[in-house]
């Protein structure tokens, strides 16, 4: 009879203590709802940040005011430890001060226009005729072409971009079969190089133009227009990789919207000779103070767990001709706004969340790298132990487009985990999980680590073909309904991930 009843009470305690956790996760997950669809900040922060601060050139003066706006919001919600940590002593800054491209002969054009990072100035208003290299790969023979010939000149760089279709979705969301067909794959198709190797790799690949604008400076060309193949007049000037102190600073060079690049040539290749007129004006400097990332946290509370953590991160650092809104200042904001949402709901977390706004992923992952080195480790040594404190890292770096699941990174154990994240939220996500890896992100250094680090399915809306590294990344290209939606995903993926029993596990290793 006593024995019954014990029974019959821990049954009962039982599902008193499920049914109490059960009610609890609901009762959390309807404030996350309620904070983060009713009392959003997230479009406001980003509206701030892209409109006032704009662009977030690694190196650059703009890249730290914007991180100090960053770190003062984040003490300002009540985040813990709010700092700034270095991540390069040799990167040098530049800033653009004025700029102008146009077409003087045989009649007048303005030319849509951006200079490329890193450029130098041109010695004022200078004035030229256009001559078209149509390809730089065989630079012997260049050499021997144009030798003699390009004094006072401006070059236009390589062959004519091909117009891309403009019958193809602008705006893209995943469909369910393509969110299906993800799901269902078995074996991940992506390779993956190891970090030390791509690193080197990137080295050497960075400097593919170095020969061929030492040359045309050599040879006295006032400037370098290229072009790239892009909808619409878009603008994609990126690179150049020169970013480092003691790196080769171009001759002004500028990317030119495709439809202009295209005029040029063919009036060149008919033999009438355009004249271009332009100034640039930049500015390097050496202030290693700029080179910073944003950490942040809210402490655990639990006296076994808060040694460790769930960490979350994205690239603060953006291109220069856009405001980096969607690359990536929409993510860097939804990570704050999901923090704030577990700060104003007085959540206290068993395990520590910490953040990371890394600078210089455009460049070569330079600040997530350094923080992983400075915390894990180095790169070509076994992981450390407070590496392995880490539950698990989470990045952001798809765009503003919801988030429709996640990329395992070829962790099936993570695979349980994520069901149960997903499974509350179903009406907010598919929840898709995917094996597959993707890569050319932050999450690549920490998962080099062995820590189970993942990033984000998200739509990909106009990412690819319209804002990715364009003068039109800018905010009209976030929808304020995907980023709140992230941040509530976001705030419920930490909260599920800090009150597990155990770390989220670590992959099997091949
Ligand atoms: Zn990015």
């Amino acid at each position: 009879m006593k024995f019954k009843n014990i029974i019959f009470a821990a049954t009962f305690i039982g599902i008193f203590i499920n049914a109490y956790a059960q009610n609890n996760d609901e009762k959390v997950l309807a404030q996350i709802r309620a904070e983060g669809f009713l009392n959003s900040q997230v479009m406001s922060m980003l509206e701030e940040l892209t409109d006032v601060y704009g662009q977030r050139l690694t190196g650059s003066r703009e890249y730290l005011a914007a991180a100090t706006f960053m770190s003062n919001k984040m003490k300002a919600l009540g985040l813990q430890k709010v700092h700034f940590e270095n991540y390069c002593n040799n990167c040098r800054g530049w800033s653009m001060k004025s700029f102008n491209v146009e077409m003087t002969a045989p009649n007048f054009m303005h030319i849509n226009a951006y200079p490329l990072a890193m450029s130098k100035s041109s010695q004022g208003i200078v004035e030229g005729e256009v001559v078209h290299i149509p390809s730089f790969r065989d630079m012997a023979s260049v050499k021997k072409n144009y030798s003699g010939k390009l004094n006072g000149k401006i070059v236009l760089a390589g062959s004519v971009p091909t117009n891309k279709p403009l019958n193809e979705d602008v705006l893209k969301r995943y469909s369910n079969e393509e969110l299906k067909k993800m799901e269902d794959k078995l074996v991940p198709k992506t390779r993956q190089t190891p970090l030390p190797e791509l690193f080197k790799s990137w080295e050497e690949s960075d400097k593919y133009d170095q020969d061929a604008l030492k040359f045309l400076e050599a040879e006295g060309a006032l400037a370098v227009l290229k072009s790239r193949s892009m909808l619409l007049g878009v603008l994609h000037p990126d690179g150049t990789y020169y970013y480092k102190i003691n790196d080769y600073k171009p001759l002004p060079y500028f990317t030119i919207m495709q439809e202009h690049f295209g005029r040029l040539a063919r009036m060149v290749k008919r033999g009438v000779t355009p004249k271009i007129r332009l100034n640039l004006e930049t500015e390097f400097y050496n202030e290693q103070g700029n080179n910073v990332n944003v950490i942040g946290e809210i402490t655990g509370t639990d006296s076994k767990l808060k040694s460790e953590t769930i960490l979350i991160g994205a690239h603060f650092d953006s291109w220069h001709s856009g405001t980096g809104a969607t690359d990536n200042g929409a993510s860097s904001v939804v990570l704050v706004e999901a923090l704030r949402i577990l700060k104003a709901i007085g959540y206290q977390p068993k395990r520590t969340l910490k953040m990371g706004l890394w600078g210089g992923e455009e460049q070569a992952f330079l600040g997530s790298a350094a923080y992983a080195r400075k915390h894990f480790g180095k790169l070509d040594e076994k992981p450390n132990n407070a590496s392995k404190k880490i539950s698990a890292y989470l990045n952001l770096d798809n765009g503003a487009g919801a988030i429709r699941g996640m990329y395992l990174q070829k962790n099936e154990l993570a695979r349980p985990v994520f069901q149960n994240v997903f499974v509350p939220i179903a009406n907010l996500s598919e929840g898709t999980l995917t094996i597959e890896n993707t890569l050319s992100t932050d999450h690549v250094t920490f998962d080099h680590y062995n820590i189970p680090s993942f990033q984000f399915i998200q739509d990909k809306l106009t990412y690819n073909n319209v804002t990715h590294h364009t003068q039109l990344d800018v905010l009209e290209y976030v929808p304020e309904e995907d980023i709140m939606k992230n941040a509530v995903i976001l705030a419920w993926t930490i909260y599920s991930l800090s009150e597990m029993d155990s770390k989220v596990p670590r992959k099997v290793t091949d």
